[in-house]
């Protein structure tokens, strides 16, 4: 053999994966994104993830579950945790003590919550105070459009919907310093440049008729209580995120990837629904999808992943068939389906090349995720990577190994650790994005739908 044989023999070479699709893919790839984008606006909350999944899977025939709700196989059913988990299965033809395909990923997003007090007026201009949620970037929240979307619960029992900064609305933004004074700011750090207490969203500055103080605070919260009916001591019992206001869209001349708030991880929150809805016939293995909350601030409470909500949900299941809880467990797959940082030429000190998941060569599995030494990372064995590697391969899909930035430049975690702590084996895969955690984040089409692609292969194995 010539050496050019032996070196396709024998070295991995991955390729684009626009050359490696044909003009079918590439219409599928289209049509795939169209209705991601449509569920990234209209999901711009968990509760609202949770709401837009639901509405999804009714129209595809899912029916709530409800316990001890006699289920048979290709049966499919959803359980809403308190509107902010949103748990999915569909029956499969062996019973449950064979295992499950699970696929999990979250639906919050990094934002800013506001405060249980957070409406105040200084120089006649009406503030909301913000306490960020998540890893952002505080600089990159400031000069942009925002919206606020959530729910007020008052004493009487009610749970508004709240919704400002939609369309036409009029929008919320946090103010930065003009450069013309901004010789002492342009000294600090990117990470001092405008600390947390700075994240005040202006609301208005248009005072009530008289010569009583807070007449701004006072307007603004008349015209809140005209459209909703609270007060402002109801803001104690709210729940109410500021989110870009800007809805999801192509990226480039080249139409080829989308940029979006929030494709962290509604990307592969999607790609999981939308191919749990679209499995064909009933699959072997019963296939779960969760949609859990509260990853970004460690997966704790009872929306997020280490929630008892999710066992429960898994344990009922096994009690329609008598099977135990522990024998499916033991027998499950899951793919912990988060994004991962996609390489950025303009930033190539905090990548490794050989290691980094690259824009359009398909989804990205992590082997390991974690920091200092894979600290805080389940890292799947050997075994686990091999089968999810011929399972993907069977499928077609286009896939890379991924690794989340230099040895020691940082980390991060997922829900695969909670999972794997279950007695689940499971692995670490998703979209690589671009400006990951920043109110605008970018991804690439063909990833996006490589993902879903991934999910089907998972739930069909
Ligand atoms: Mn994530
Ligand atoms: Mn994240």
């Amino acid at each position: 053999m010539e050496t050019k044989d032996w070196k396709e023999k024998l070295l991995y070479q991955p390729k684009n994966g626009w050359e490696r699709t044909d003009a079918g893919q590439e219409a599928a790839i289209e049509d795939y994104c169209r209705d991601y984008k449509a569920f990234l606006d209209a999901g711009k909350t968990e509760r609202l993830c949770v709401r837009e999944g639901i509405r999804l899977a009714e129209a595809g025939g899912f029916k709530p579950y409800t316990r001890g709700m006699a289920l048979q196989s290709g049966d499919k059913v959803y359980l809403n945790n308190r509107g902010k988990m949103l748990l999915l299965a569909v029956i499969g033809s062996e019973t449950l003590d064979h295992g499950a395909q699970i696929a999990a990923a979250h639906i919050d997003s990094p934002r800013l919550d506001l405060k249980p007090n957070p409406l105040y007026e200084e120089a006649e201009l009406a503030y909301f105070k913000t306490h960020y949620y998540g890893g952002i970037r505080k600089y990159q929240w400031v000069t942009i459009p925002l919206e606020l979307r959530g729910v007020v619960a008052t004493t009487d029992g009610r749970v508004v919907d709240v919704t400002i900064g939609e369309g036409d609305d009029p929008k919320l933004v946090i103010n930065d310093l003009l450069p013309h004074l901004g010789a002492e700011q342009n000294k600090k750090t990117l990470a001092e440049g405008i600390n947390g207490e700075q994240l005040n969203l202006l609301l208005g500055s248009r005072p009530l008729a008289g010569e009583e103080s807070d007449r701004v605070k006072t307007a603004v919260m008349k015209l809140l209580y005209e459209k909703y009916g609270f007060t402002e001591e109801d803001f104690i019992s709210a729940e109410l995120e500021a989110v870009p206001a800007v809805k999801a869209t192509d990226i480039g001349l080249d139409r080829s990837m989308i940029g979006a708030y929030g494709h962290d991880d509604r990307v592969c929150a999607y790609a999981a629904l939308r191919a749990l809805l679209d499995l064909e016939g009933t699959p072997k293995k019963t296939a779960v999808c969760v949609l859990a909350d509260k990853e970004e601030i460690g997966s704790d409470g009872v929306s997020g992943m280490q929630t008892a909500a999710f066992d429960t949900f898994m344990e009922d299941l096994c009690q329609s068939q008598g099977v135990e809880v522990r024998a499916c467990l033991e027998r499950s797959f899951c793919l912990s389906a988060d994004v991962t940082a996609a390489y950025d030429p303009n930033f190539g000190e905090v990548f490794e090349k050989r290691n980094a998941a690259r824009l359009n060569y398909g989804v990205g599995l992590c082997k390991y995720t974690g920091a200092r030494g894979k600290s805080g990372s389940s890292d799947a064995s050997a075994e686990v990577v091999a089968y999810t590697r011929r399972i993907l391969d069977e499928a077609g899909v286009v896939w890379q190994m991924a690794e989340l930035g230099k040895v020691d430049a940082g980390g991060g975690g997922t829900v695969a650790l909670f999972m794997a702590n279950r007695n689940i084996d499971t692995i670490d895969a998703g979209v690589p994005v671009l400006s990951m955690h920043a109110p605008f984040e970018t991804v690439s089409k063909l990833d996006c739908y490589m993902t879903y692609r991934a999910m089907l292969a998972v739930y069909q194995n």
